[in-house]
């Protein structure tokens, strides 16, 4: 094979398949050939021209795939061995390198944004960024592995308990996985969607309760569901301000908030009530250690997928895809390649 393609953003809204070369691994990379790309909100706003990237790019951050070679220096992976990709790698010796926070890396790079990613037939990149994974697993299955890998953290950060009652703020992918995780460990979970679309999703993945924040009771349905003045624990995938200044409102005093999602907007929390009752807000921040895990749960079908994909697109088409991304029945948009 002498080229590849690849779907390459040349500015804003302007995606075009292009004929690429074929690259080859330098020490310590591996080449990838993509099987599935899934498409984000933050891929989405590259694409629009909200977040700059340097022309052209190669898009596309949560891939998975098969590795088709490797460079000197590589022992995690070998040729033939199906992986997730983790789209992030550090610099590894700055402070927060060094103490483990590699996550908050201020030089980290992200795959597909700083650097060209999965809508392509093959990526190049470090071997240390391919986790590998059953080779019985399914596409779709294992393509979920990025996001959940971000709730993995997140649930992690806010120290889940058996027995707790939870609440999940935003019913998108991330919530989605994240209402899933919870009642793996033993919680149960208030759903909270901003209309009602999707409350049979959400139960039939095991949602006990759900509630809209746009019927202005989200509060009364959080006490209510926890028989007490609020949850334990609440994780924000929403990632929008509004978002933020309503969780606080669900937790009782005590308890426990973890950020995921990103708002890109500022907002006006109500702090009084942050400090009177004594909340705890978390941040969590993309993943750590967390995406061997991910693909664990995800290949032992402890997390399940099949309702979460609900758009897919051939590599041609991916401009469909942003659009798709947009539209109010989909969850996760894919690029099948
Ligand atoms: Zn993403
Ligand atoms: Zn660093």
């Amino acid at each position: 094979m002498s080229g590849m393609h690849a779907a390459v953003l040349r500015g804003p809204r302007d995606v075009r398949v292009e004929q690429r070369a074929q690259p080859s691994p330098g020490p310590g990379e591996a080449i990838v050939r993509v099987f599935a790309s899934g498409l984000c909100g933050t891929d989405y706003r590259i694409w629009n021209g909200d977040r700059p990237v340097d022309y052209p790019r190669v898009m596309g951050h949560e891939f998975i795939g098969e590795v088709m070679a490797v460079g000197g220096d590589v022992s995690n992976v070998r040729p033939g061995q199906k992986v997730a990709v983790e789209p992030n790698y550090s610099c590894g010796h700055c402070p927060l390198c060094r103490e483990g926070n590699r996550n908050l890396c201020l030089s980290r790079t992200a795959i597909g944004i700083d650097v060209d990613g999965g809508f392509a037939e093959q990526a190049r990149l470090p071997a240390r960024c391919c986790w590998p994974a059953p080779a019985a697993i399914d596409d779709d299955q294992l393509m979920l592995a990025e996001p959940l890998a971000v709730v993995v953290r997140a649930v992690g950060r806010g120290e889940a308990r058996r027995g707790e009652r939870a609440a999940v703020l935003g019913v998108g992918a991330l919530g989605l996985l994240a209402i899933q995780l919870l009642k793996s460990r033993g919680l149960a979970v208030l759903a909270i969607g901003r209309t009602d679309r999707r409350e049979g999703l959400a139960r039939e993945l095991g949602a006990d309760e759900f509630t809209t924040t746009s019927s202005g009771h989200a509060p009364e349905a959080a006490r209510s569901f926890s028989g007490r003045e609020g949850v334990d624990l609440l994780v924000e995938t929403a990632g929008t301000g509004a978002a933020v200044e309503q969780a606080v409102e669900l937790v009782r005093p005590g308890g426990r908030l973890v950020l995921t999602g990103l708002p890109h907007e500022p907002s006006t929390v109500g702090f009084f009530g942050v400090v009177r009752r004594e909340l705890t807000i978390i941040g969590s921040m993309i993943y750590q250690q967390e995406f061997p895990e991910a693909v664990r749960l995800l290949s032992a079908g402890v997390v399940k997928v099949d309702r979460l994909v609900t758009h897919r697109f051939p590599l041609e088409r991916i401009q469909e895809a942003f659009a798709a991304h947009r539209s109010p029945e989909s969850i996760k948009v894919t690029v099948v390649i």
